[in-house]
């Protein structure tokens, strides 16, 4: 399961954010999960529960936010929203499809005491 790998990097991200703060407490994450990332958002908030637990970040809030997929058509030269990987392009049904946004996953921000 790479929920938990993420989960992992996400902990290694906050924990170093927080020493920059010189925070006690990690109260809240923001995550910014593209809805083309391939990451289960389920999968990856349990994930989070265990790799968090005992650490700066024990039982801090997960907002996250999924911003959608878009791409640009090779064939039409439309920008087209995409909710999926592999899916035709919506104004001329070309495969041909050149991922432009929403494929990825970062931590916007920590809300920290
Ligand atoms: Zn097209």
């Amino acid at each position: 399961m790479h929920e938990m790998a993420i989960a992992h990097s996400i902990l290694d991200l906050v924990e170093r954010e927080a020493a920059r703060q010189h925070a006690s407490h990690v109260r809240t994450l923001e995550l910014e999960i593209g809805q083309l990332a391939n990451v289960d958002v389920g999968a990856l908030r349990f994930a989070l529960d265990v790799v968090l637990r005992d650490t700066i970040a024990h039982g801090a809030r997960v907002d996250v936010a999924e911003p959608p997929g878009s791409a640009f058509c090779l064939r039409c030269g439309h920008d087209v929203a995409l909710a999926r990987r592999g899916e035709a392009c919506p104004a001329c049904g070309s495969y041909q499809l050149a991922v432009t946004g929403g494929d990825t996953l970062r931590v916007a921000g920590i809300v920290v005491d």
